[in-house]
């Protein structure tokens, strides 16, 4: 149930009578089929199949149950009980996985999040899929023995066969590729937004003409970010098992950069689904990146579907068979062309558009949305002598390590207030103890009353002003840190 296992039982009973195989406490067509899975790889297995009325009841009956990973518990279940294995006494043990016509056992969903539970009720020993290993990895104080067949677990409990032991390259899988910083040549202006950026979390607007390496500049943004803390690891793991996406390289896990096509459909965003609700998008993107390009193309509702992890940095979705929860706390990124042709460029060169087109263009993306986005920054195609400079960008190992020393400011600022980032910083904070120096106070009360800036728009750039102020090593943001950071929300055109 989202991210939270629960522990079934599965009880068997084999009696005489005609033969025959009824399974309880099943309700979805995934489950009833695994009675037809779990004979034939008993069978193929060459193991006993009980000739006899054979019952078997998964419980707590309210749960709803979905998905084949019962099929080797099932199977256990009956081999126990026909005497087929036979115990004198073994540690508390889980099976999970599904079984293949042949008693092979194949990988599932949500190993992680059911390896965890099953540890804190008690459990200390687990059968797992050989493929869904490297989950594993991250659960300590469980003897986890990952196998890939039935006769592998037969094998063990007749024989004391232990499956052969893992190689360690096995486990690592493919890790998405690290795009690094250094690749960009110029873009000084971009490079040091994304920097302020992942100093105080604040999501990011970036526009500009197609090629002018927005996606680029988005891909290198995880790359900057500190490394995953071991909590957020689990996290991060525990929701790509869920979605059975296989994400684990063996020691330290990317912070992720999911980067949904704007035709994407709410639910693919949020997640949702009828009988597993699914993560989406947005939690896939949890404590990394999720990169929009293209963002006024993709439809409106699900655009203003991201308010809500935006706000509680979590999704909760609703359906009949209960409501589950999963985090979603992301650094958002949006992409825009300037103008529906694309062709705006510096003085507006070759643009077609009018004014009115490109204002209504640049307004899908909602008010509540652009309310959340600190940074805006127009993103200008590399000049001439930039593309043909050689000399490599700086290397995201010494701009993370700003970001993470800066961090370090903020956070010691912040402790003991309930928040940990100057994105985070509550308005009523800003008004008093988070002002920055009087000039400064002063030139934003200029733009105030001059109509430049909002009482929200004033905030913002405080915020952003106090990251500019981290990055310096400074201990109050000063009139040019607001300079900057007033630049860091460029006035876009179009009244945005
Ligand atoms: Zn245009």
């Amino acid at each position: 149930m989202g991210l939270e296992g629960h522990l079934i039982t599965i009880e068997v009973d084999v009696a005489d009578g005609i033969p025959s195989f009824t399974l309880l406490g099943l309700p979805d067509a995934a489950l009833s089929e695994s009675r037809d899975r779990v004979k034939s790889a008993i069978i193929n297995s060459n193991l006993e199949w009980p000739h006899r009325k054979v019952t078997v009841a998964l419980s707590p009956a309210y749960l709803p149950k979905s998905g084949s990973s019962f099929d080797l518990a099932i199977a256990m279940a009956i081999l126990f009980s026909t005497g087929t294995i036979t115990v004198d006494s073994h540690p508390p043990t889980i099976f999970i996985g599904e079984l293949g016509l042949d008693g092979e056992v194949r990988p599932v969903r949500g190993v992680l999040p059911a390896l965890l539970a099953a540890r804190a009720r008690g459990i200390e020993r687990a059968f797992i899929p050989h493929v869904n290993a490297a989950e594993s990895h991250l659960v300590e104080n469980l003897d986890v023995i990952p196998i890939s067949s039935l006769a592998q677990v037969y094998g063990f409990y007749t024989h004391g066969l232990l499956p052969d032991p893992l190689v360690r390259e096995e486990l690592t899988c493919e890790s998405a590729e690290i795009l690094d910083m250094e690749d960009l040549a110029g873009q000084e202006g971009a490079r040091k937004a994304l920097e302020v950026a992942a100093i105080g979390g604040h999501h990011l607007l970036l526009m500009g003409p197609p090629g002018t390496g927005k996606t680029m500049l988005a891909q290198r943004f995880p790359s900057i970010l500190p490394a995953l803390t071991q909590e957020e690891s689990l996290e991060v793991t525990a929701i790509h098992s869920v979605a059975g996406k296989m994400f684990l390289p063996g020691s330290s896990i990317p912070r992720p950069f999911i980067a949904p096509h704007h035709s994407t459909t709410a639910p693919a965003m949020v997640g949702g689904g009828a009988h597993v609700i699914r993560p989406g998008a947005c939690s896939l993107a949890h404590h990394g990146v999720l990169f929009i390009d293209e963002a006024p193309e993709m439809s409106p509702g699900v655009l203003d579907a991201l308010r809500q992890p935006l706000e509680s940095g979590e999704v909760t979705i609703t359906r009949s068979i209960g409501t589950i929860s999963y985090p979603a706390n992301f650094l958002l990124v949006l992409a825009a062309n300037p103008c529906p042709c694309g062709n705006f460029a510096g003085k507006g060169r070759g643009c077609t558009c009018s004014a009115l087109q490109v204002r209504r263009y640049l307004q899908k993306i909602s008010g509540p949305l652009m309310d959340r986005i600190d940074i805006r920054i127009f993103v200008d195609p590399p000049s001439r002598v930039e593309m043909l400079q050689t000399t490599m960008g700086e290397k995201s190992a010494i701009v993370r390590a700003r970001v993470e020393t800066a961090r370090a400011r903020s956070a010691k600022r912040f402790y003991g207030l309930g928040w940990q980032l100057n994105s985070q910083i509550p308005a009523k904070a800003l008004r008093k103890d988070f002002r920055a120096e009087k000039p400064a106070m002063n030139l934003l009360h200029d733009e105030l009353e001059r109509g430049l800036l909002s009482a929200r728009g004033v905030h913002k750039v405080l915020r952003v002003a106090w990251s500019l102020c981290d990055l310096r090593a400074g201990s109050i943001p000063t009139q040019e840190d607001v300079h900057e950071a007033l630049s860091l929300r460029s006035s876009l055109r179009a009244g945005l």
